[in-house]
């Protein structure tokens, strides 16, 4: 990708090849961008949940209409191969807006609430507000459904949205804009805008009335500051270095090809790839064989054969090979793999999966997200150990436990310190879009999908109604004469062996006395 004044050159990351010219969205346009996100959400926040329901559902029967086409837009800009499109990007997305479908109007609709007996004759309920304008900035790993997912759940709450998808991605950016238009979605409920750093922090400053980001910790720190200046809440999806802890029970082939899956899949571009694995050391070498045996057998490329595509950002490459570089150096043994001082200089961007052994936790490899196909294996001999290894890291996105013995894994799953852990799988708490996601430590702050992918972009508000007929309340002035009667009406309430007769007697006194006019 190039970024000139106004063109802007797309090169494919697997062939190098110039696939697109695209203008990006000027500087200059962004303060009309959120004028027009304003006055439309005083048309869209008007509709009901279900009117807006029906252009999402208009999204997803296009969607599903070119789901091929979106998958060949996605697998061109990224370098991925078309499955992992299809698998892990479309469907997802697909799978949010049916869920948001299925669950809006009941997650959304005013909740009623029990009022205590202190406030006798009130109601309580809770409504959901839309905020407002709700800027997205969006990464280039899975361009689609990382945008997409927060743009629907904060669409059907009734806010308008401004996304700014990844620089490093723009067709997928396109794409998302086209389907919008031609699902018929009314004009400026979202917009989009099309560049890289300089525009999505310009976007920041203009004070959105949310902003929901997905991307690095280094960037996730900037826009939480700008954020915090202006008081903007925010939901920051960042990076992680997620464990994988194989204890000997476990089943070590299934385990194996998890972890080769979970590694590489997406050239390990995932925030929450299996980044390290630890083994238990009877079954360390075997695990370890496993794992070298499989991966000779992975096809690279970008066919429908192929098991593993291109990388994206040819700067990630370079982050990749300066950890592998850092591991060898310091003693790591290269037990599948090229050495990167080897690897083709060029237009491409394919890293071949490697496997690293003897590393330790003074390497990046073991604690920097190395965001890449590289697994890292390291050998433990208890659960202590593997718990204090595993939580070892500043990033706490995801981990999976690998063990028969169902009380261990949920024994070790309860005292990982990670958003999310998966016992026996990897990955998946992501497509389940009745958990919540999110990372603990630098992995970020907030969590979506759930209930809370909706809720976050409303204001939830509190509503308590009075008939409005009494006069006035007892804890209203005038308190001449009160104090004594709430002491003992309080006292006797929440002693846990009430006696209703004082309690009705010091209730009626404060009424009384409420009524009362001053004479001094
Ligand atoms: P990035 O932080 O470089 O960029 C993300 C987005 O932020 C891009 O659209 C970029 O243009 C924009 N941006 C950059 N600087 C900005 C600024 N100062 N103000 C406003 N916007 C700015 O991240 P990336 O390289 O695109 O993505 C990879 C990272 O994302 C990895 O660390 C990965 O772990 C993380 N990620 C996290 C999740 C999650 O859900 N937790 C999911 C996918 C990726």
């Amino acid at each position: 990708m190039e970024e000139k004044h106004d063109k802007w050159e797309v090169f494919s990351p697997a062939t190098g090849e110039k696939i697109a010219e695209l203008k990006p969205t000027p500087l200059s346009s962004i303060p009309d961008v959120y004028t027009k996100s304003r006055h439309s959400f005083q048309s869209w926040s008007k509709l009901s949940v279900s009117e807006r329901l029906r252009y999402l559902r208009q999204l997803r029967l296009l969607m599903v209409e070119k789901m091929d086409e979106i998958a060949e837009a996605i697998s061109k800009d990224t370098g991925k191969v078309k499955i992992e499109a299809l698998v892990a990007d479309i469907m997802p997305t697909i799978d949010a807006i049916k869920h948001i479908e299925k669950h809006a109007i009941k997650s959304l609709s005013g909740k009623k609430v029990a009022t205590p007996l202190m406030l006798v004759g009130k109601k309580s309920y809770i409504e959901y507000m839309p905020r407002g304008i709700v800027l997205v900035i969006s990464p280039w790993n899975y361009p689609l459904q990382l945008a997409m997912v927060p743009i629907l759940n904060a669409l059907a709450a009734g806010n308008t949205v401004i996304a700014k998808p990844s620089e490093v991605t723009p067709l997928v950016g396109v794409c998302m804009e086209n389907l919008f238009v031609e699902a018929g979605f009314p004009k400026d409920t979202i917009q989009f805008a099309h560049g890289g750093k300089e525009l999505g922090a310009a976007l920041t400053q203009q004070k959105p009335d949310y902003i929901f980001f997905t991307g690095s910790v280094r960037t996730g720190k900037m826009i939480g500051e700008v954020a915090a200046k202006q008081l903007i809440p925010t939901t920051l999806e960042l990076g992680g270095k997620d464990p994988m802890i194989v204890f000997r029970d476990a089943n070590l082939e299934r385990a194996a090809n998890a972890a080769l899956w979970g590694a590489f899949t997406n050239s390990g571009q995932v925030c929450m790839s299996v980044e390290r694995v630890y083994v238990e050391r009877p079954v360390f070498r075997e695990f370890l064989e496993l794992l070298k045996e499989k991966t000779k057998a992975m096809r690279q490329g970008t066919h429908l054969k192929d098991d593993i595509g291109s990388m994206t950002f040819p700067a990630q490459v370079d982050i990749v090979a300066a950890h592998l570089e850092d591991a060898l150096e310091k003693g790591a043994i290269l037990e599948a793999g090229i050495r990167p001082k080897d690897w083709k200089k060029g237009e491409t961007h394919f890293i071949a999966p490697t496997i690293l052994s003897n590393v330790d936790h003074s390497m990046k490899i073991l604690n920097e997200e190395t965001f890449g196909p590289v697994l890292p294996i390291v050998p433990f001999d208890s659960e202590e150990e593997v718990v204090f290894l595993a939580n070892e890291s500043d990033y706490g996105l995801n981990s999976s436990v690998w063990t028969n013995d169902k009380e261990k894994a949920r024994r070790i799953a309860s005292q990982l310190v990670t958003g999310a852990v998966t016992i026996n799988d990897v990955l998946v708490t992501v497509a389940n879009h009745h958990l919540p996601f999110g990372g603990t430590k630098q992995s970020g702050i907030g969590r979506y999908h759930g209930e809370q992918g909706l809720k976050i972009f409303c204001h939830e508000k509190a509503i308590m109604i009075d008939n409005g007929r009494k006069n006035t309340e007892i804890q209203w002035y005038p308190y001449d004469g009160k104090y004594t009667s709430f002491l003992s009406l309080f006292q006797n309430y929440f002693s846990g062996k009430t006696n209703w007769i004082s309690f009705s007697k010091d209730y009626l006194k404060l009424i009384k006395l409420s009524k009362m006019k001053r004479k001094d």
